[in-house]
């Protein structure tokens, strides 16, 4: 745990008398927090950051991957780019983030996802597909997940790439169109990539079907693993007549798919 640096400190609470006392309470509590544990990069642990150069650097690749998915539509493939490689430091920053609530990462992961959106070509597919706005949709979790972390870690990465497409005068904006009936349970890391595909099979649906046809739509999600998260939300949205334009995430697993098209560092 990148906070297990503690140290004692002595602590004053000399507010002025015009700042409330609520907020002045949360700031001594901020302030004492930040001096008793003070944080190491969510990857490697060195210290007073929140994730170092080092460690930010893994996130500045530009990965795809197709995925096959089974749909009607003509040629159904579903490129997936994504930022790194999922494993060492960069697996353990988003284990840090995902699992153990680091959400100071929030920011970080964000600036991430919105430079992978400006470099990695769905701008392009966006325009080529002739479409003048764009549902960004990140997949779900299951409840029980998000009862474990309270709260759907996704959405700032989802939110990152609407300030992307945005910043490119594509009218996008996020919409919870999917959400999952899977059980949960444990995290990815905990388990085999079938037992991963199995959990997740079938289990994601669109909450309102008749609300996207037609619509374009870009995925995100934090780690590809098997792709049975992103193929499902593909299939489920493409069914409900939507034109899904391709998905993107913060890391892969790397070395598991003969079909990756492209592992180039930016
Ligand atoms: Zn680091």
């Amino acid at each position: 745990m990148p906070r297990a640096r503690a140290s004692r400190a002595t602590l004053h609470c000399d507010a002025p008398q015009s700042i409330p006392v609520h907020t002045a309470l949360s700031s001594v509590a901020r302030a004492a927090f930040n001096v008793l544990l003070p944080r190491g990069c969510a990857g490697c642990d060195a210290p007073d950051d929140i994730l170092c150069a080092d460690c930010l650097g893994l996130f500045a690749q530009c990965r795809l991957r197709d995925l096959e998915v089974e749909s009607a539509t003509a040629g159904a493939g579903l490129p997936v780019w994504s930022a790194a490689i999922y494993q060492g430091v960069a697996r353990h920053a988003i284990l840090e983030w995902k699992d153990h609530d680091d959400v100071e990462l929030d920011a970080v992961f964000s600036q991430i996802m919105e430079a992978l959106t400006l470099r990695c070509g769905i701008v392009q597919r966006c325009a080529a597909a002739g479409c003048k706005s764009v549902l960004v949709v990140p997949a779900p979790s299951s409840r029980a997940s998000m009862r474990r972390r309270g709260r759907w870690h996704t959405l700032p990465l989802a939110q990152a790439v609407v300030h992307a497409l945005q910043s490119q005068s594509i009218a996008a904006m996020m919409t919870q169109a999917l959400e999952s009936r899977a059980s949960g349970g444990r995290s990815v890391q905990q388990i085999s990539s079938a037992q991963r595909a199995q959990r997740i099979g079938g289990n994601i649906h669109v909450t309102a079907p008749s609300a996207y046809r037609g619509a374009a739509v870009v995925l995100v999600d934090d780690i590809v693993t098997t792709g049975s998260t992103l193929r499902q939300c593909a299939q489920a949205l493409r069914q409900s007549g939507a034109q899904v334009l391709g998905a993107l995430a913060l890391a892969d697993v790397a070395g598991q798919h003969s079909n990756m098209l492209q592992s180039a560092e930016i």
